[in-house]
């Protein structure tokens, strides 16, 4: 972070500028090769890109290795319980309206555990980013089934082959009740990663992108071959989608034009399986957002708010 003072005649300047140090602290400590590098590298840019001040941005986590995020950034953070992250961003955002919020969660806190608290935190739409990390196994507790592993994947807890059909996270999403932002993307692409986030930071309530991440620690087969095959991904493309780069649009071998104005198609697109569409699925701007009646405390101003509390409080003091 730098001052910068403008003179008489130039463009006025900021006095602060917020350069990628001022939101990396320590080194993180995935495995080499873990997707979870290149989107934290992503975050630190958008929110370089964004000038949000540190100490007015947190990440909230939950448990399992995409949890320890919030460790690697120079910002505030809770670091949480298995699965509950989403309430205690709930209770950020609902209580501190004007903070940056990021959620990071993985496939096993979010999809497993987590689920209930994932149903209910899309129906509040709230104003927050929320990462999903999805590498489609328990890392963190060495490579157990999770909710969106594959069937027949080979874990610990199956050795031989995981006999659920797994949550589809988009899908799953797109279904419950006031969704108003999906998106999807990889941590392979940078690119398109960092373009997600952006659109994902400039929605009015929350935005849950689904990152589909490498594991080549436990899951090294999963998408080994498609991270170095073009064709694996399937650009989304609609002039309300992702804004990204002509020239990197161009460098996608697949397309597909989809509106994410159209949850019908939205959930079409959810289904594809001969690879991986990336864009925005969906987005609905008018939503009714929970944090609007946050940011007028209930009709009560705060001071109120703590005298009604104090005074609850009271009536069980000895
Ligand atoms: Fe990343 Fe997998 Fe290592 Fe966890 S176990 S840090 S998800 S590579």
């Amino acid at each position: 972070m730098f001052g910068l003072k403008a003179d008489a005649c130039s463009i006025p300047m900021p006095e602060v500028y917020y350069g990628l140090d001022d939101y990396a602290k320590s080194t993180a400590r995935w495995c080499p090769g873990c997707g979870g590098h290149s989107i934290l590298a992503a975050v630190h840019k958008v929110c370089k890109d964004k000038q949000y001040p540190p100490e007015k941005t947190v990440c909230v986590s939950g448990i399992g290795c995409s949890s320890r995020f919030p460790h690697y950034m120079g910002t505030y953070g809770f670091h949480g319980l298995h699965g509950r992250a989403f309430p205690v961003a709930c209770g950020v955002k609902f209580r501190r309206p004007d903070l940056h919020l990021f959620v990071i969660t993985g496939d096993g806190d979010c999809c497993s555990i987590g689920a209930g608290h994932w149903v209910h935190a899309i129906r509040y739409n709230m104003k927050m980013v929320v990462l999903l990390f999805d590498n489609g196994i328990y890392g963190l507790t060495k490579k157990q089934t999770s909710p969106t592993s594959a069937l027949g994947t080979h874990s610990n807890t199956h050795p031989h082959g995981s006999v659920v059909p797994p949550i589809n996270p988009l899908q799953t999403t797109l279904g419950f009740s006031n969704v108003s932002f999906v998106a999807q993307t990889t941590d392979w692409h940078p690119a398109h990663l960092q373009a997600t986030i952006r659109k994902a930071a400039d929605h009015p309530g929350l935005a849950f992108v689904r990152i589909v991440q490498r594991c080549p620690m436990f899951m090294k087969d999963l998408y080994g071959d498609m991270s170095a095959d073009p064709n694996s991904l399937i650009l989304l493309n609609h002039e309300k989608g992702i804004d990204l780069d002509p020239a990197i649009a161009k460098s996608f071998k697949r397309n597909l034009d989809h509106d994410p104005s159209d949850l019908g198609a939205a959930r079409e697109v959810a289904e594809i399986h001969d690879g991986i569409p990336v864009g925005l699925l969906y987005q609905n701007t008018e939503n009714m957002r929970y944090d609007d009646y946050g940011a007028h405390n209930l009709g009560m101003s705060i001071d109120d708010k703590s005298k009604a509390l104090d005074a609850l409080l009271d009536r069980y003091a000895i």
